[in-house]
């Protein structure tokens, strides 16, 4: 079947980015790479002088036996030598005389081309023209969505509490993030078609569905795959580009399973991995109208600053002539490293270190979680969410159940919140209180007062993550949580 071209979607695009123009020095750099070329054309500094010849790293040896977090021997058995040298190109390695030049904004080809098969082989995409760049993180991506797109006073859509970053990204450059009411399978279809068809007429349209789909930060909640084929028709019929920031995609674990005898450490092949997998909104995507935004930070290392976005080909141009103008490109080192990784392990190789990736996860949930009941108080106040993605686990609290709630707190449960805070704290654990990541943009003029229903009012809720510490260390911390959570609602 031959695939459609994607819309066209410029007309979305911020004063900003339609008045941009590429630098005119990009537009010959790569020139640079003809060898029947005698390049006077930049300011790059011959390679020669790179003080780098050859970069060796040991990494761990698909398919990874032993776990993925095992100590390397060194041998054979174990252990690969990646070897990234300053002219050599085999194996997928970026020469490190290309790798640390100026140039390739939108990525180095060796790592475009593995970005780009994976993406086939996670993704059932369904236009032709579309593509990935590399960028610097989510962070990054993000942050560049918002200026390729927004005005000042223009309006975009995010889950009631989502990434207090991104949402500091979005108030920094003067847009308004109007609220989405989630539960516990993410965004709430329903409720979002009847926010956009009593949208006030008189406030700007939203342009852009900001999502976190798997394992949201904070809630921990993933978006269940048929809402987002309905959010996909809803963001067609009111016309606004759907981005997903899927830092924790890969981070999909087995359904929790209370009685730890019912479990099974069945290892999945290839096959059912993938197949196990969420359906993604660029799956659903006929038209171009779907950002995704994916970063090796949760899957490699946080510090590799390394992510890519995958659109239309014609809206990733305008990353590209934003990039050259802010970070140039994602870090030579890093593209090589990475990329020398990657095409080393191949694809499967990366699918087993992701399916390790899984198994690690599963573990620590299920521990997370299984002490959370142990200690946790048995009343309805209390509900443990067990996440099947992601790093986060929250508990919802019922701040009516304090006993002082009235008396003390003034019927308030911010009130309540900051109290619990305060008490985790002093009894030396950490959980960060929700109402940290709340989603509180309003349009001018205001939207109707139903549209801005979000849930409960007396339910608070506290996040923690299972992924930082060791077993021991984390059964202890949510010990003390449950202590302190116990005294304070004097049971
Ligand atoms: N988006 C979300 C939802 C996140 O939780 C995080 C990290 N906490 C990021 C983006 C940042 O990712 P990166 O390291 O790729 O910039």
């Amino acid at each position: 079947m031959t695939l459609g071209e994607a819309k066209d979607f410029s007309y979305l695009y911020s004063d900003e980015t339609k008045a941009r123009k590429p630098s005119p020095l990009k537009t010959c750099i790569h020139l640079f790479q003809d060898p029947n070329i005698i390049f006077l054309g930049g300011g790059l500094p011959l390679s020669d002088y790179f003080p780098w010849d050859n970069l060796v790293v040991d990494s761990p040896l698909p398919p990874f036996a032993k776990g993925i977090g095992a100590p390397l021997t060194g041998t054979k058995e174990d252990s690969l030598k990646v070897s990234i040298k300053k002219q050599d190109q085999s194996n997928g390695t970026i020469p490190l005389a290309r790798g640390l030049q100026y140039g390739f904004t939108n990525g180095q080809p060796e790592l475009i081309k593995f970005l780009k098969e994976h993406n086939t082989i996670i993704h059932d995409m369904k236009y032709a023209d579309w593509d990935v760049i590399a960028t610097t993180g989510n962070t990054n991506a993000w942050e560049s969505t918002l200026r390729i797109f927004c005005n000042k006073g223009d309006v975009i859509l995010a889950e009631a509490h989502s990434f207090s970053s991104s949402l500091a990204s979005a108030e920094a450059q003067g847009v308004i993030v109007f609220p989405l009411p989630i539960d516990q399978n993410g965004i709430i279809p329903e409720k979002l078609e009847a926010i956009m068809d009593n949208w006030n007429p008189e406030a700007a349209k939203p342009k852009l569905l900001y999502t976190i789909p798997t394992g949201q930060n904070p809630t921990g909640t993933s978006l269940a795959d048929d809402r987002k084929e309905k959010i996909y028709r809803i963001a067609q019929k009111h016309d606004f580009i759907i981005v997903e920031d899927e830092p924790y995609y890969f981070l999909q674990m087995e359904p929790y399973i209370r009685d730890p005898k019912e479990r099974t450490a069945k290892k999945l092949t290839h096959e059912e991995f993938l197949k196990s997998l969420a359906k993604t909104f660029l799956s659903i995507d006929t038209e171009g109208r779907v950002i995704r935004l994916d970063s090796f930070s949760k899957v490699l290392a946080p510090a590799t600053r390394l992510g890519w976005i995958t659109a239309s080909k014609s809206i990733l141009q305008s990353y590209v002539y934003l990039h050259e103008m802010t970070i140039q490109a994602a870090s030579g080192f890093t593209q090589a490293l990475v990329a020398g990784t990657l095409n080393s392990w191949g694809q499967d190789g990366y699918l087993d270190w992701l399916l390790g990736l899984r198994h690690e996860y599963t573990l620590k949930r299920d521990n997370a979680i299984d002490a959370l009941h142990k200690y946790l108080p048995k009343t309805d106040a209390f509900v443990v969410n067990p996440p099947i993605a992601g790093m986060f686990f929250t508990v919802d609290i019922d701040a009516s159940a304090h006993p002082e709630f009235k008396a003390k707190y003034d019927s308030d449960p911010a009130q309540v919140e900051h109290a619990i805070y305060e008490k985790v704290i002093s009894s030396g654990v950490l959980v960060v209180p929700g109402s940290w990541f709340k989603t509180e943009g309003e349009t001018v003029p205001p939207q109707p007062v139903e549209s801005k229903m979000t849930g409960n009012r007396n339910e608070i809720f506290f996040r923690g993550t299972y992924a930082a510490v060791s077993p021991e260390k984390l059964t202890e911390g949510l010990k003390r949580l449950s202590i302190a959570l116990k005294e304070e609602f004097g049971l």
